[in-house]
């Protein structure tokens, strides 16, 4: 992250755009295995990994994440923080912190929790207080990641807005979780009672619309670190990053429905494009 570091930018009331999902986008790309889902990608092809992080940055991440689960590394290779992102269990969060505390040389720690289908974490403390605590406990950002969708997200991020008094994290799974499937693990293929999950999440997909519409959420909540989580694709963060205003490069490729050769402007009273479009859209 170039120029100013993390604390003092969210102590400036400063948001940051965060693109996680590398594993899950390479694995779509043909690069790693779903199932294992061991990053060899790194060693493989270098090249492509560097390529995606710029393709993140170009659709507006403020956060350049490495691939690593060494703190040392992060340290000698000039992080400005370091990110603990866990599962389930607010035991191993506080590990994580400590370890950062132990470790990283004195860099700020992001502790984010993925949490289960219910409020309360796996190891029986609730979500809320799971944050609160991490917090207390040194924790320069703290909140929540992968999991759940925007949908399902939100009411535990109100939650833990209430419960904390420092910037909030939130990264979801850009995907349709709902009351009935919760995180992305019970997603089921629509129309059917397939699993979704890992491999035809892609049938679950949110819409750009409703990225915009969590970003504007997380943005009222006063969210400042914001972002997705596995599923991420270039077109999703961009929405988030018009929302909070990042100067995003991509977005000077936003949609420009004006041109469009159905829906543009000069087209809607032409009478051989409305009937195009009439017919496209008719079911048979
Ligand atoms: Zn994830």
């Amino acid at each position: 992250m170039p120029g100013k570091g993390l604390l003092e930018r969210l102590k400036n009331g400063e948001s940051l755009v965060v693109a996680e999902g590398y594993i899950f986008e390479f694995e779509r790309r043909g690069y790693l295995k779903s199932g294992s889902f061991v990053p060899e990608v790194v060693l493989d092809h270098p090249e492509l990994v560097k390529s995606l992080h710029e393709e993140y940055v170009h659709a507006g991440s403020d956060v350049v994440l490495a691939f690593t689960e060494q703190i040392e590394w992060a340290v000698e290779g000039g992080a400005d923080f370091i990110v603990a992102e866990t599962f389930g269990e607010f035991g191993e969060a506080m590990l994580a912190l400590e370890s950062i505390k132990q470790y990283g040389k004195g860099l700020p720690a992001v502790i984010t929790l993925s949490v289960p289908m219910t409020m309360m974490m796996h190891d029986g403390i609730p979500v809320d207080e799971a944050c609160k605590r991490l917090e207390d406990a040194g924790a320069d950002v703290v909140g929540l990641n992968c999991g759940r969708g925007p949908e399902t997200i939100i009411e535990p991020l109100k939650l833990v807005r209430k419960a904390c008094r420092g910037p909030i994290a939130a990264l979801p799974v850009p995907y349709r979780t709902n009351d009935n499937q919760v995180t992305f693990f019970s997603l089921t293929v629509p129309g059917t009672e397939k699993p979704a999950f890992p491999l035809d999440l892609s049938s679950c997909y949110c819409t750009r619309e409703e990225i915009r519409k969590f970003a504007e959420e997380c943005k009222n909540l006063g969210i400042q670190y914001v972002g997705l989580c596995c599923g991420n694709a270039p077109h999703f963060l961009r929405e988030v990053a018009g929302v909070y205003g990042t100067p995003a490069a991509a977005l000077k490729y936003s949609p420009e429905m004006e041109k469009h050769f159905i829906f543009g402007d000069e087209k809607k009273n032409d009478p051989y494009f409305t009937k195009t479009y009439k017919d496209a859209i008719t079911k048979k």
